[in-house]
């Protein structure tokens, strides 16, 4: 180790021996020749190690060792004395000082002292970062365990406030409806048009329930063995029924290049189903009339590729980093009145990076938006 050394001393034969005998070694020796001197330059810079001669004209060296270990408390102060007595070296050592050399001293002496000193300042600054690393490790486990704490609990209350609400407002659907079909007498049609717009809110609040539950559950990480090749074809095909009428409704041209029958990702099918319906839903939902929804798949070594593709209303650029974000919305989504949770994306990302995935979007506003899945096959 190169150490920055400062050696203070009036004498110039002693400056002069201490440079010759360092400096080849690759120490930096800096000096001072008095003791205000000294205190300046501990004041000013950091050292690893100080020779201090006990006695100058205007000081004792032993009073500079507070001032060397209140800068760093693991620098190694020396003192050169001309006349080593017990009680000099027993009151250096008491306010600090590591050892004490006496003049007239060899260069051999100075070197084993010095490079001890330096050892030692090693082991100390070691054990100090040992230390901060454990306490860190300390800080860290209780932040984990605080955290897994707090996720249970959110995951817990997630699941019971969607149970409880999903109930009472299916409950409501069922109502409305004897009153829509005027099984509970005939209705005029203001009263048909106010139920209908409570049939569309309740509808609203159904989405955000079920969207809540499966992101609690996306959230709930499905343990490895519940994990299992999943054929991807006919996941793939169920989504594209259930969005048909909708498309057809919006006349969304959907083209579809479906990927050969056998390819199998380790998945849920109930996970797998999740992450296609989100992205094939919002690409129809966010594409106005008259557009073009494209999905593909093609392998890649290992991998399956799927891609997304829309020429809906796009993502603003600013915002792109925050669609994976529970409840994120984006400006122009908001604004198209097209209605949405947040939360469809969060899922995804929860689910598809528990099936060792990768997702990633490419946008323009105004233009259209691409998805790429890519999943390990098995
Ligand atoms: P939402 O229920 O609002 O659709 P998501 O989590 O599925 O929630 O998506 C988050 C946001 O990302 C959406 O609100 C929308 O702003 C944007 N987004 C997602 N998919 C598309 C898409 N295909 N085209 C344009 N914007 C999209």
């Amino acid at each position: 180790m190169n150490a920055k050394i400062l050696v203070i001393d009036d004498e110039l034969g002693i400056r002069r021996g201490c440079q010759r005998a360092l400096e080849p070694l690759g120490h930096q020796v800096v000096f001072a020749t008095s003791f205000q001197e000294g205190q300046e330059k501990i004041a000013a810079q950091d050292f690893d190690l100080v020779l201090l001669d006990v006695m100058m004209p205007d000081g004792r060296g032993i009073d500079l060792i507070p001032y060397i270990l209140a800068r760093d408390p693991e620098a190694i102060a020396v003192i050169i004395t001309g006349y080593a007595t017990v009680e000099l070296a027993v009151e250096a050592i008491r306010r600090g000082a590591y050892d004490f050399i006496a003049k007239p001293f060899t260069s051999e002496v100075l070197l084993v002292t010095v490079n001890q000193g330096l050892q030692k300042r090693r082991l100390s600054l070691e054990a100090r970062r040992l230390q901060s690393i454990e306490r860190e490790a300390v800080q860290l486990a209780a932040a984990k365990a605080e955290a897994e704490k707090l996720n249970q609990f959110k995951t817990e209350f997630t699941n019971m406030v969607t149970h409880e609400l999903r109930s009472p407002v299916g409950g409501a659907q069922s109502l409305l409806r004897i009153l829509l079909r005027g099984l509970a007498g005939e209705l005029n049609p203001q009263q048909i048009d106010i139920l209908k717009r409570v049939e569309g809110r309740l509808d609203e609040l159904l989405d955000l329930i079920n969207d809540l539950l499966d992101l609690a559950a996306a959230k709930t990480v499905a343990p490895q063995e519940a994990l299992q090749p999943i054929p991807v074809q006919p996941i793939l095909q169920g989504v594209l029924d259930r969005f048909e009428a909708d498309a057809q409704a919006k006349e969304v041209r959907l083209v579809v290049k479906l990927p050969k029958d056998g390819f199998k990702v380790q998945a849920t099918e109930d996970g797998l189903g999740k992450i296609f319906g989100n992205l094939v839903g919002n690409a129809i939902k966010y594409t106005p009339m008259g557009g073009r929804v494209t999905l593909e798949t093609r392998q890649d070594g290992t991998q399956l590729e799927i891609s997304v593709a829309d020429t809906g209303i796009g993502i603003p650029a600013d915002e792109l980093d925050h669609i994976w974000e529970d409840f994120f919305r984006a400006k122009n989504a908001k604004r198209s009145g097209i209605l949405g949770t947040g939360l469809g994306l969060s899922i995804v990302k929860e689910l598809v990076d528990q099936f060792g995935g990768h997702i990633a979007v490419h946008s323009l506003e105004g233009q259209g938006t691409t998805f790429n899945l890519r999943l390990p096959l098995v």
